[in-house]
């Protein structure tokens, strides 16, 4: 049949329809078009496929190199093609054993880096190494093999992979340090207490041999090394206490209570703590909680004590009860320098101080931590509103027993 005629095949024709005409051609010629097509959809993929494609023959020569492989290499088809692969992205280091390897999989046929995906460095043309993802696969040609190699750099994968360990090794060396640091104050502490409670045991001894008049100045300074040993040895115990908690060893001996008859008593022997502030307790609810009284009293003395510390010039610190669902509530509040908006979440974790009291107010920033714990574990809650310039103020609460 001729081109152009409309007609029907016979066995070796076939009837096509292109650009509005039919055309019979031969089974070869659409064999060789079926060839050219896919030829075509290769070298399509060849050019602008998404990886580097570079086909090496079995003396390492490159055969063919892809727009992508130039991208990712630097170098150019003409510079490379017809070179060694070895001589090209091939690392220095790795030079040797790539030609080892070639020359095993020709003699056994064995060659463990084929139809698998490895990472791998390579050299780009500028002299700098970097990963890529890299797969190759073996073909025979007419009696000869040939490897195509798939190549893709992943440096961005891999950069976020090494951020990622670096990440997670500073976190488990930071976890470390503070182990050890746990591990140091605990020590530390009990060391201090023992010489402490001494020199304290001392001082209350010759205070108490030292009645005479004239030794009244030495009375006072002896009070003095009273005094101030107790706040150390209070400053001691809380440090232990930390360590207790960061070991989960914070026990708690409950018994149930009455917080309205609790509440008067405890602030009242709580007045020491300042002599500017006067402490009023203006809401005293009922209810009975299970609390470890030693405990409840150290939470108190925390937060009276941070209202006075962090109120200077102020006169009041008030106090409230009420009952809210099944817990009741005591707030405590101060008309003090208060606390930034975005600082309060983080005043109950473990030595914070807000920077800009650091200065000017001593602390270690655990007592808000210890208390914070100590609430928690009597299954209760703990949280602080402020306006900072304003003051303060400071609640926790507690399960009320049925
Ligand atoms: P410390 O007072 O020893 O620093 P705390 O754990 O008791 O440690 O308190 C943590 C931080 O919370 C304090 O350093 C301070 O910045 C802030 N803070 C606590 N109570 C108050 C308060 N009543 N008013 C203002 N800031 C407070």
């Amino acid at each position: 049949m001729v081109e152009g005629q409309i007609g029907y095949s016979d066995n070796h024709d076939q009837r096509i329809y292109t650009r509005g005409v039919f055309k019979n051609i031969t089974a070869r010629k659409l064999a060789e078009r079926k060839i050219e097509e896919s030829e075509k959809r290769l070298k399509t993929f060849f050019q602008s496929g998404p990886d580097a494609i570079i086909v090496i023959d079995e003396h390492q020569q490159i055969l063919e190199w892809n727009p992508k492989a130039e991208i990712i290499f630097g170098y150019t088809p003409g510079e490379v093609v017809g070179k060694p692969l070895s001589e090209t992205i091939i690392p220095h280091q790795y030079r040797e054993a790539h030609k080892k390897g070639m020359s095993h999989f020709l003699k056994t046929g064995e060659g463990p880096v084929l139809n698998k995906t490895i990472e791998i460095t390579a050299l780009h043309k500028k002299g700098h190494e970097f990963y890529i993802n890299l797969s190759v696969s073996n073909v025979k040609v007419e009696g000869v093999w040939i490897f195509i190699a798939f190549l893709s750099d992943i440096t961005e994968r891999k950069k976020t992979e090494e951020a990622l360990i670096h990440k997670e090794a500073e976190l488990l060396q930071a976890k470390l340090l503070e182990e050890k640091k746990d591990e140091f104050i605990s020590i530390a502490s009990h060391e201090l207490k023992t010489p402490l409670t001494t020199i304290k045991a001392y001082a209350q001894l010759a205070l108490s041999l030292s009645k005479d008049k004239e030794q009244e100045p030495i009375q006072k300074y002896l009070a003095k090394i009273d005094q101030y040993t107790g706040k150390l040895n209070i400053l001691l115990d809380e440090l232990l206490d930390v360590s207790r908690i960061h070991a989960g060893k914070l026990s708690l001996s409950q018994t149930e209570i009455e917080m309205n008859s609790f509440l008067p008593e405890v602030l009242n022997s709580m007045q020491h703590i300042t002599q500017d502030h006067t402490i009023t307790l203006e809401n005293n609810e009922t209810a009975k909680v299970k609390v470890d009284t030693l405990r409840l009293e150290q939470v108190l003395t925390n937060i009276i004590s941070n209202a006075a510390k962090y109120s200077p010039g102020k006169e009041k610190i008030i106090v409230k009860s009420f009952k809210e669902d099944n817990s009741i509530v005591v707030s405590f509040t101060d008309f003090g320098i208060g606390i930034p908006k975005e600082k309060i979440s983080k005043i109950f974790d473990r030595f914070y101080r807000v920077d800009e009291v650091s200065k000017d107010f001593s602390g270690l920033g655990i007592g808000l931590f210890i208390s914070s714990e100590i609430i928690k574990q009597h299954g209760g809650k703990i949280w602080a509103e402020s306006i900072e310039g304003d003051g303060s103020t400071f609640y926790f609460s507690l399960p009320i027993m049925n």
